[in-house]
């Protein structure tokens, strides 16, 4: 597998404490990425690691996993190197390790990947199909179909969506979608803009002004609450 970074994060990425992979490559190719590096096919800092490699690298991290940690694939997009991610997630399925993805929700594999994975962060950046292409150059369909497949099968879904000045700031929209639909397994959180990662874009960062107030977070969270939406924060 590609890998271009890996390392411990607590309860950011999935519960508890938390061996995070970063996998290169991404299909989609958001304004505001904070891993811009991630998103080439191929990166000459990424490097390749056989699944074997990374069973022997996690079992021997098994002590670090505690409150409810685990393993945690996330990108770049995770799901583009899904044979080798499946091998891996039922590998450790049987070795009893926890795991979690964070996905942007697009792929055609979403359900057969998916199935292996004991908890599941999928981000929704916006609920307009042309202005989720305009920003992040590729279409909302596939990732609302995975959505509403998770909310149909009943499984666990944490739906994360940045809050971006000038970009998808309406809540009533977010939470007009949502409320169509069963949403009992799942829970949402509202990640204010940052900018981390501009540094990675090397000049050519297209996103201005974006930052939004604690009241704009709030908003979301009053928004959703009162659609009868469960809201997190982590
Ligand atoms: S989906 Fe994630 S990794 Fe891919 S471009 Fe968007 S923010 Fe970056």
């Amino acid at each position: 597998m590609k890998i271009l970074q890996k390392g411990f994060n607590y309860s950011q990425d999935g519960p508890g404490n938390r061996l995070v992979y970063h996998l290169q490559g991404c299909n989609f190719s958001c304004k505001w990425c904070s891993n811009a590096d991630s998103i080439p096919k191929d990166n000459p800092k990424a490097k390749d690691v056989s699944v074997s490699e990374l069973i022997d690298e996690i079992l021997r991290s098994r002590m670090m996993f505690f409150d409810g940690g685990g393993v945690t694939f996330t990108g770049g997009e995770a799901t583009l190197q899904a044979d080798e991610l499946i091998e891996l997630l039922m590998l450790l399925r049987e070795n009893g390790i926890h795991t979690c993805i964070e996905t942007n929700g697009s792929s055609p594999r979403f359900a057969e990947i998916t199935e292996h994975v004991d908890y599941l962060i999928v981000d929704m950046k916006h609920y307009d199909d042309a202005e989720h292409k305009k920003w992040v150059g590729s279409s909302l369909t596939d990732v609302k179909k995975n959505i509403e497949y998770a909310f149909s099968s009943g499984r666990q879904i944490h739906i994360r969506i940045p809050v971006i000045n000038g970009v998808n700031v309406d809540p009533t929209a977010f939470a007009e979608y949502f409320s169509l639909f069963n949403t009992d397994n799942a829970v949402f959180e509202f990640l204010a803009y940052h900018e981390y990662g501009k540094d990675k874009w090397k000049g050519k960062y297209q996103i201005e002004n974006g930052f939004v107030s604690d009241d704009v977070i709030k908003q979301f969270t009053d928004e959703f609450k009162k659609h009868g939406l469960k809201t997190v924060s982590t």
